[in-house]
């Protein structure tokens, strides 16, 4: 079950995996993608090797063999792909909590003292 069941946040920086509601659907194209690609290209491969008599049963059983068991073996790998993918359109905010996040506290707090406006004691 261990690869299937991904660990909420990354071990050595904290960092949250589900950063939204339905995040994982990235993942899960990722999958599809794969899965039909591999599973086109025994069909395509495998019926052009063997043409005119291509053996259709067992062509079919390898393309179904494939369609199940590519989608599972890929799993892991796609959801870090995807949570590769998503830091590069949204990338890190200092409250997603990462560890380098609190080196930074300090010039945070002063860039926010910058941009409020100024006080009546000024
Ligand atoms: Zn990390």
């Amino acid at each position: 079950m261990h690869w299937v069941q991904m660990v909420p946040e990354c071990p050595g920086c904290g960092f949250v995996f589900t950063r939204a509601p339905g995040q994982w659907l990235g993942s899960w194209f990722l999958n599809v993608c794969l899965a039909q690609t591999v599973v086109f290209a025994v069909l395509a491969i495998g019926v052009g090797f063997t043409w005119p008599d291509p053996p259709i049963k067992a062509i079919a059983v390898l393309a179904v063999v494939a369609a199940i068991v590519l989608p599972l073996a890929f799993f892991p790998y796609s959801r870090t792909l995807w949570v590769a993918i998503d830091l590069v359109m949204t990338p890190l905010a200092f409250d997603d909590g990462v560890l380098p996040g609190f080196m930074l506290e300090e010039d945070y707090e002063a860039f926010r003292r910058e941009k409020e406006p100024p006080g009546p004691d000024l």
